[in-house]
């Protein structure tokens, strides 16, 4: 069986509902979907959630919602009138208008998106409907019930196969309706891939997976064909980074959210394999992200690669030449002083380290007097400017060569190393050049590995 999740953009009107029936109907193990809310057609378009919000903030300052509440309304309407569906919407947003009239939290507000959105769907795909409150359950801190989650949504998913379950929504222990963070459908999805055991949990988006390299730095670089969900995290921590952008914390490679971060957990624990697939170009394969480690074929040795500006190099030295124990104590002090050192390099009483810059200067003079008194025999030698390549993958420790084709490749157009770094994890390598050198470096080696062995 297979889960397959559609996003806002997937389900943003008619036009595309019709290609996510075909991708659906393509494949009889497809049995539970799970939908976002209609999301924007256009740039300039708002989502339906958004929409919703506004409903609920209208309300609360006294202001009238009905406005905003025929707007979402009216996209509804339309794709129902559109592919010739006979869902109540009249019945359906009188009990809206009633529920926000009311008073009810934004929790149900936004939650009403996939709501509707998923009885439309299921009465286009001729599937059951399965409301996300009768399965997916939160306690009394706002936390998500898994286990509990986990074996409703089996036993009421797999009575009702093939079945259509909304995103983003479930209920508290009195009933009342809650959501997860934005872009919480992922979530959803995975839940349910993990309680009817799918063979893979399909995330059906608008890029067809990630790109093993930034595109604005990279000129139209391939997409990863497979990762690993480690590999992913790895590359993520670095890379475009896990983004925090309106609230919505998620997985993302050159800036692209595609993935929610709580999405992962349910489906790497659980040996599902995500697949990233695009609903725009449905046959293309997409990414896969998998828990054990696949043979690469078309960037081999790594999976990704991504950079980020904004480092410190700090290095010290320790009274006594025999104490190992003086760079432990450094890192821990550093930790202490709210700064996450990468890529340490001990040797004896000398330890290095790369910390971002902004959390080194605001704790500069605290953290030198703490090191003075751990035995540092001057203050802290500091290089600012740096940018940290982290290249992931199981590439090194299987492939010797891979550090001195590093090194030649960057040696050949005249970028200094700052440092190169195997990650204990064994998974990522980090390279350190100036900041200013750091898309050219990040070019060369794109380059260099994507020739292949
Ligand atoms: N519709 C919700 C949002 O806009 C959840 C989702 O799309 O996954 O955040």
């Amino acid at each position: 069986m297979i889960v397959a999740k559609f996003g806002g953009s997937s389900l943003a009107d008619a036009a595309q509902f019709r290609r996510v029936r075909d991708i659906v109907l393509a494949d009889s193990r497809r049995q539970v979907v799970v939908p976002s809310a209609p999301g924007k057609r256009f740039p300039q378009d708002e989502k339906v959630t958004d929409l919703f919000y506004q409903c609920h903030k209208a309300r609360q300052k006294g202001e009238p919602f009905q406005p905003v509440l025929e707007v979402i309304r009216g996209r509804y309407g339309e794709i129902a009138e559109n592919l010739g569906l006979a869902l109540d919407l009249d019945g359906i947003f009188q009990q809206i208008w009633e529920q926000i009239a009311r008073g009810a939290g934004p929790d149900y507000c936004a939650s009403r998106g996939e709501f509707v959105n998923g009885q439309l769907l299921a009465e286009y795909l001729e599937f059951s409907f399965l409301d996300a409150a009768q399965a997916i359950v939160f306690d009394d801190d706002g936390k998500l019930d898994e286990e509990e989650t986990n074996s409703l949504l089996q036993q009421e998913l797999l009575e009702r196969v093939p079945v259509v379950l909304p995103g983003f929504y479930g209920r508290g222990p009195q009933g009342q309706i809650k959501v997860f963070s934005r872009g919480g459908s992922d979530v959803t999805g995975a839940l349910a891939a993990r309680a009817v055991g799918a063979e893979v949990y399909e995330n059906w988006t608008d890029v067809s997976g990630f790109l093993i390299a930034d595109p604005r730095i990279v000129t139209n670089p391939k997409s990863i064909e497979t990762i690993t969900y480690r590999e992913l995290r790895e590359l993520s921590y670095m890379g475009a980074t896990v983004l925090h952008e309106d609230e919505m914390y998620a997985l993302s490679c050159a800036g692209a959210t595609v993935l929610h971060e709580d999405s992962v957990g349910p489906v790497s624990r659980a040996g599902i394999a995500t697949n990233i697939r695009n609903t725009n170009r449905p046959d293309h394969p997409g990414t896969m992200i998998t828990s054990t480690a696949v043979k690469r074929e078309n960037f081999s040795i790594f999976a990704g690669i991504a950079g980020r500006k904004g480092y410190s190099l700090v290095l010290l030295e320790g009274e006594d030449p025999q104490q190992g124990a003086f760079a432990q104590k450094i890192l821990r002090a550093a930790r202490a002083h709210g700064m996450d050192p990468q890529a340490p390099a001990v040797s004896g009483a000398h330890i290095s380290f790369l910390v971002d810059s902004g959390e080194y200067e605001h704790e500069e003079e605290e953290f030198a007097a703490r090191a003075t008194v751990l035995g540092a025999v001057q203050p802290p030698e500091v290089h600012t400017g740096f940018a940290c390549i982290v290249l992931v993958g199981y590439g090194v420790p299987h492939n010797h060569r891979t550090l001195s084709r590093i090194f030649q490749t960057l040696q050949s157009r005249n970028i200094p190393v700052a440092m190169i770094h195997q990650g204990i994890s064994e998974i990522s390598t980090w390279v350190g050049v100036g900041e200013e050198y750091m898309e050219e470096a990040i070019r060369a080696l794109y380059l260099e590995f994507s020739k292949g062995k």
